[in-house]
């Protein structure tokens, strides 16, 4: 289904650099998005004037290479942090709150032709406010589906929708949405990670790299495009971009080690399991042929028990090699249906 789910307007925000948005907060209560400041600063002087931005809740700062992450700690802090630094027009960029987020999901075996105010309606009744309603359309063959998504507006009862069995005289099954696979791309400053709606970076033109919202370039379109982000002649969303293919190969670095580690820990577990005393099932389910000797029964548990340590790291050993063969495969398919429209 990740076909269909491509197709829906999507305004999710991806979090990359944001790695620990799951700790809680000083007061236990959501904390607000970080904020990305990408300019040279003066970290005494910066302190004191976030010091007088922010209230009692406190904020704290990471320095990597060449940006500093700001976490506040309230609403009325992150508020006043942006809201400056948009004054001052400051090189800066954050996410959407995770309050303001809306909710998706995905009604299936609803007609593709029932009335989108008719289904707003009827959730409404339910006690969920629809913020968009979108149909979802065959990707090929653009007809449509009786699959719909559905953002709702905040709220903490949302999850309940999944219980909704029936809709609009129709037997339906409502599921979460999944989360989309490509990273987004900032519209105004052309960076992967983030969107325009929380960008305050320069903005940079898709087509000719320079420093111009892309809508008002006046260059030629006939000359040749050149990229924001590494100088190649090509236009910022290219996704042959050096930049795009090396951000795509550390994600999936990055997930191999995650799935390298976790291999570890079955690993050590078959290990463990291996000086374990052998499956009493035979006992509970003795062998139909009762003459066969206690000893060699034993005999035959110790064979299986190899044979099975055997069995599942020859199966490990075989994800390791079919993972990456998959990604590739889905790579060429995406290239292959790309180039088919
Ligand atoms: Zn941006
Ligand atoms: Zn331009
Ligand atoms: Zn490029």
């Amino acid at each position: 289904m990740n076909c269909f789910t491509l197709i829906a307007p999507n305004d999710e925000e991806e979090r990359m650099d944001d790695t620990n948005e799951n700790i809680p907060n000083k007061n236990q209560t959501p904390k607000p998005p970080p904020i990305f400041i990408q300019v040279q600063i003066n970290f005494n002087n910066f302190c004191i004037k976030i010091k007088e931005l922010t209230d009692s809740s406190g904020f704290d700062c990471k320095s990597s290479t060449n940006k500093l992450k700001l976490q506040t700690y309230s609403a009325d802090s992150y508020r006043s942090v942006i809201n400056y630094h948009k004054e001052n027009n400051v090189s800066f960029h954050s996410y959407q709150s995770k309050e303001l987020k809306t909710f998706r999901a995905v009604i299936r075996n609803l007609h593709p032709t029932t009335d989108l105010s008719l289904i707003k309606k009827e959730l409404l009744n339910s006690g969920f406010t629809t913020r968009n309603i979108m149909p979802v359309f065959h990707k090929l063959t653009k007809t449509p589906l009786p699959i719909f998504f559905i953002d709702l507006e905040p709220g903490p009862t949302n999850a309940d929708i999944f219980k909704i069995t029936s809709l609009c005289y129709m037997i339906v099954k409502i599921e979460p949405a999944h989360p989309k696979r490509d990273i987004p791309q900032c519209h105004r400053c052309q960076t992967r990670g983030h969107t325009r709606s929380y960008c305050n970076h320069t903005p940079r033109c898709v087509r000719c790299g320079l420093d111009h919202e892309s809508l008002h370039c006046t260059n030629d379109h006939s000359s040749p495009a050149k990229c924001a982000l590494c100088n190649g002649s090509h236009p910022a969303n290219y996704k042959g971009c050096k930049t795009y293919t090396d951000l795509i190969k550390k994600l999936a670095q990055s997930k191999n080690n995650m799935w390298n580690n976790k291999n570890k820990h079955h690993h050590t577990s078959n290990v463990i399991n291996h000086n374990l005393p052998p499956p009493t099932d035979s006992q509970n389910f003795p062998p139909l042929n009762s003459e066969s000797n206690p000893h060699s029964q034993t005999n035959n548990q110790n064979q299986n028990l190899d044979l099975t340590i055997q069995l599942s790291s020859f199966i490990n050993d075989l994800k390791t090699l079919i993972n990456p063969l998959l990604s590739l495969l889905t790579t060429v398919i995406d290239k292959f249906i790309k180039n088919g429209n």
